[in-house]
């Protein structure tokens, strides 16, 4: 009897969350359109978010100011803010909720070096010569994803939907710089379901390993120490770590004719002496390694940890490294990438005016490009490639090998363009990446709605990942315990332009828009070829 009485009450405590989660199941169509016509709303704010964020223009580890300004926002809407995790200073987690389900939205906020750009004008045109800028579009993720997570709150309330919504942001993406360090410190521990977004010309979505076009990476300094001497008087006296450089570089090279096709690998040489007369006591030269898997990544670092110690041998130098960056290439989740799909499909691109099209066409005509303007139509969602053949990478491979995850791909930017540069961050202040943005910020919060309200999506979610993604694969991190994050890269950049950005920070108290701020008539073209 008294058995009947527990498994009684227990199933009466059981019964009523299922029934509320079905009847606002039954509800969902309902709650997307709300979701929509709120976010439809809240357009200044997304535009605002956008154009701000785009001033400031804040590389990697430096992100102070848009740290600063987002987590305000979010603060202000009861959404509770945990700063500096993971060792990082501009790192957080904004929280808004309690309970089961836990959503993640994530999205980048770093820029690129030397990208300043005027937006709306489609030729180079930087707003301070030699500053970093939105050369990837990185401005407008924190737009999207908080606009979404501002509607959800407002109808978790209403509606007493159960959950937990929150927002980190991708710190430092650029150096591949953070995401591996937040898995380490258990910021996904909890977490039931990712959905992260970055900027692109198209509105699409992919599971597995999508289009192919992933690499994992290392990214790892190398320090040479020789020994000073005058270089014309007694350069036997000294030892070049320059040389050390020169020589690992030129032996990489040799050595990448028999590495696989996959494989890709660049470097930049940061420091190389001082001055010709006096031989270079410290070199250093920085390498990213990117290969398809986790094996092939290690092996790789193991060639370039090799070529350094080689090469120091042959100079009577030491080398030590130091990896700066990390990331597993992405694996997104079929179950929800799926449902994100229908979502996007029913959000549909944004209408594009006459104006946006004219800036598009004219900055492809103005880089050689394809012209073809603006993307009318949505991508389908298509089976991952066959054969990878890498590319970029991004470290929220790390998170996506941890908890089932999509990446969000929405249309506000121009397609055809070099990425990477000034050119990528032209349309990212203009009417182009407003409208995206928003498009953008409904797939968010319909996407959310449908994990909050269906518990069996995010258990086919968690099968899939569990029986699919890694049932033969994984995770372990690149990092060694001792690896740290690497805090002080681009600060002395970043001292340097502050000031001089600090003057274009825009003001949406005084302008409606930075297009307006800053004078550029929209769209501002070349008037003779
Ligand atoms: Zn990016």
């Amino acid at each position: 009897m008294r058995k009947f009485y527990v498994v009684g009450y227990l199933a009466a405590v059981l019964i009523v969350p299922v029934e509320l989660h079905a009847q606002q199941a039954g509800q969902l169509p309902v709650l997307k359109q709300e979701a929509a016509a709120e976010v439809d709303k809240l357009q200044a704010l997304t535009q605002q978010m956008v154009d701000e964020i785009f001033s400031f223009s804040e590389l990697g580890f430096q992100e102070y100011e848009t740290s600063r300004y987002v987590t305000g926002i979010l603060e202000k809407n009861a959404f509770h803010v945990e700063h500096g995790i993971a060792g990082v200073p501009t790192a957080w987690v904004a929280t808004y909720g309690s309970e089961k389900p836990v959503i993640v939205f994530i999205t980048d906020i770093d820029c690129i070096p030397r990208a300043s750009q005027k937006p709306g004008v489609a030729y180079h045109d930087p707003i301070v010569e030699g500053a970093p800028g939105h050369g990837e579009g990185h401005n407008s993720g924190m737009a999207v994803n908080v606009t979404a997570a501002l509607v959800l709150k407002r109808l978790m309330d209403e509606h007493h939907i159960a959950g937990t919504i929150k927002i980190i942001p991708g710190v430092a993406e650029e150096l591949l710089g953070t995401k591996a360090f937040y898995v380490r410190a258990g910021v996904f521990k909890d977490v039931d379901i990712v959905l992260g977004a970055h900027v692109e010309s198209e509105f699409s979505t992919s599971y597995g390993t999508g289009n192919g076009e992933w690499s994992g990476l290392v990214s790892v300094q190398y320090f040479f120490h020789g020994k000073a001497a005058h270089a014309a008087s007694a350069p036997w006296e000294g030892r070049s770590a320059l040389d050390a450089v020169e020589l690992m570089d030129a032996g990489w090279d040799f050595r990448r004719e028999h590495l696989r096709p996959a494989q890709r690998s660049h470097r930049v040489i940061i420091n190389g002496g001082d001055q010709p007369n006096v031989v270079p006591s410290e070199a250093a030269v920085w390498y990213y390694f990117r290969e398809l898997d986790y094996p092939h990544i290690k092996d790789l670092y193991e060639v370039g940890n090799t070529m350094a110690e080689s090469a120091a041998k042959m100079t009577g130098t030491t080398v030590d490294h130091k990896l700066v960056g990390s990331a597993w290439p992405p694996y997104l989740n079929k179950v929800i990438a799926e449902t994100q799909q229908k979502n996007i499909d029913a959000v549909g691109m944004p209408k594009w005016s006459e104006a946006d099209q004219t800036l598009a066409k004219a900055l492809q005509k103005e880089l050689g490009a394809k012209v073809e303007g603006l993307k009318e139509k949505i991508e389908p969602l298509s089976e991952p490639a066959k054969k990878p053949t890498g590319g970029g990478s991004d470290d929220i491979g790390d998170i996506s090998w941890n908890v089932p995850m999509v990446y969000l791909m929405y249309p506000a930017n121009i397609p055809n363009l070099p990425g990477h540069s000034w050119a990528n961050g032209v349309a990212m202040a203009t009417p182009i990446a407003h409208k995206g943005s928003t498009a953008g910020a409904k797939v968010q919060a319909m996407t959310a709605l449908d994990f909050l309200l269906q518990p069996q999506l995010v258990q086919q979610a968690w099968e899939y990942f569990r029986n699919v993604q890694t049932k033969d694969v994984h995770y372990e991190t690149f990092l060694s315990p001792d690896d740290r994050p690497a805090v002080e890269m681009n600060k002395e950049k970043m001292e340097k332009f502050a000031p001089q950005l600090k003057k274009y920070y825009y003001d949406p108290e005084r302008f409606k828009t930075y297009l307006e701020q800053l004078g550029i008539p929209y769209p501002t073209a070349r008037t003779k070829p």
